[in-house]
C-alpha cells in the first residue's frame, strides 16, 4: 500500500499545530491536513492576551502562523484539503479528502469547532472588527462601551456577564422571548444591573462595514415588525457552536450536540484514533486547553506507534 504516514492530523488550529510539534519532534513526520478554515478560530481574531507567553500579546493570525512555522521546523508538513470521510474500519486508517486518498497507522483529530454565525450581509467583513464570537477573547477592546451579545442560551448568558466587566451596558438580544439557558444563568444575568434584554427580537443587520467598525444594528422586533437601529460599538455572538465531526459520522460516537466523545481526555473508541480540541471540548475553548489536548494526542499517538514497532 502506498502513502501511509504515522500520523495524519485532521485540522490546523491550536491543537493541530502542537500535535504536529510533538510528533514531528518525535520523528514521527506527521501530515497536517488543514481544512476549510486554515488556522481554525485564532485566525479570526486579532489580539490575543490570554495565551502565556506573550506579555504584550500576539495577533491570532501570527500566533497561529508562528505555531505553524514551529512545527515545520521538525518535518511536520501540511496539505491544503478538506477531509470528506474516514474509513476507520481498516488499518491503516484511510482518510479521503478530494480524489485523494491516505492512509494513517493513528489519526489525530483536531478539526475543530466553528462559531455559528448569523449569517447577515456586513457581518463577515467586521469579524475581529467589533463582531465576535468570544468574549474572552476580544471583550477587553470595548471597555467603557455598549456592546450587544446575541443569543439566549448559556453562551450568550455567560458572554454577557463576562462582558459586563468591561462594557458600560450590556444588552442582550434573543429571537424569543424563553430561554434555553439554565435558570441559574439566566438569573444572574438577569439581575446583573448592566444588562438589559431585548427579547423576540431579530439581528437583520450589523453597520458599518465600510467605516470597518460596529456603529449599530439593525433590529426588527417579531411581534409588532417594528424595525430600528440600535447603536452599539459590538457584537457578540453567543448562538453556538458547531463541531467539525460530520466526517466521523457513524464512525466515532458524538453526545447530542455533535461533539467526539473521548475518554481519558484524548482516546476516542478506536485504538489508534485521539481527538483534541473544539471537536471534543465544549466546556474550556480556549486556544491554552486545545494546544494542551493536542500535545496529549500527540503523546498517546507515539505511544501507540512505539508499541505497534513503529
Ligand atoms: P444553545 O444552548 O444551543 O443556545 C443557542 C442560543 O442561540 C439559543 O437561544 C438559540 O435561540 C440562539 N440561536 C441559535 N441560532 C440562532 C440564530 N440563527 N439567530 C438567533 N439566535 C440563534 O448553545 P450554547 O449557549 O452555546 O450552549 C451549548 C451547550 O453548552 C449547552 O448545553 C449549554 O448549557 C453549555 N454551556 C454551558 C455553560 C456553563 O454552564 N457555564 C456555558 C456555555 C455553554 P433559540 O432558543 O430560539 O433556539
Amino acid at each position: 500500500m502506498e502513502n501511509i504516514r504515522n500520523v495524519v492530523i485532521i485540522g490546523s488550529g491550536c491543537a493541530g499545530h502542537t500535535a504536529a510539534l510533538y510528533t514531528a519532534r518525535a520523528n514521527l513526520k506527521p501530515l497536517v491536513i488543514e481544512g476549510h478554515e486554515p488556522g481554525g478560530q485564532l485566525s479570526l481574531t486579532t489580539l490575543v492576551e490570554n495565551f502565556p507567553g506573550f506579555p504584550e500579546g500576539i495577533q491570532g493570525p501570527e500566533l497561529i502562523e508562528n505555531m505553524r512555522k514551529q512545527a515545520g521546523r521538525f518535518g511536520a508538513q501540511y496539505q491544503l484539503g478538506h477531509v470528506v470521510s474516514v474509513d476507520l474500519s481498516q488499518r491503516p486508517f484511510a482518510v479521503n479528502f478530494g480524489k485523494e486518498t491516505i492512509h494513517a497507522r493513528t489519526l489525530i483529530i483536531a478539526s475543530g469547532a466553528s462559531a455559528r454565525w448569523l449569517g447577515l450581509p456586513g457581518e463577515k467583513a467586521l469579524i475581529g472588527h467589533g463582531v465576535s464570537s468570544c468574549a474572552t477573547c476580544d471583550g477587553f477592546f470595548f471597555s467603557g462601551k455598549e456592546i450587544a451579545v446575541i443569543g439566549g442560551g448559556d453562551s450568550a448568558m455567560e458572554e454577557a456577564i463576562f462582558l459586563t466587566r468591561f462594557a458600560n451596558k450590556v444588552t442582550l438580544i434573543h429571537r424569543r422571548n424563553q430561554f434555553r439557558a439554565s435558570k441559574i444563568m439566566l438569573d444572574r444575568a438577569q439581575h446583573n444591573k448592566k444588562i438589559d434584554f431585548l427579547t423576540d427580537t431579530v439581528v437583520e443587520d450589523v453597520l458599518d462595514p465600510s467605516r470597518k467598525e460596529v456603529t449599530a444594528l439593525k433590529l426588527r422586533d417579531v411581534k409588532t415588525d417594528k424595525a430600528w437601529d440600535f447603536p452599539t460599538s459590538a457584537m457578540f455572538l453567543g448562538i453556538g457552536h458547531i463541531p467539525n465531526a460530520s466526517m466521523f459520522e457513524g464512525q466515532l460516537e458524538t453526545d447530542q450536540d455533535g461533539y467526539l466523545v473521548t475518554t481519558n481526555y484524548v482516546f476516542t473508541r478506536v485504538p489508534g484514533v485521539y481527538a483534541c480540541g473544539d471537536v471534543q471540548d465544549r466546556r474550556y475553548r480556549q486556544a491554552i486547553t486545545a494546544a494542551g489536548s493536542g500535545c496529549m494526542a500527540a503523546l498517546e499517538a507515539e505511544k501507540f506507534l512505539e508499541r505497534a514497532g513503529q
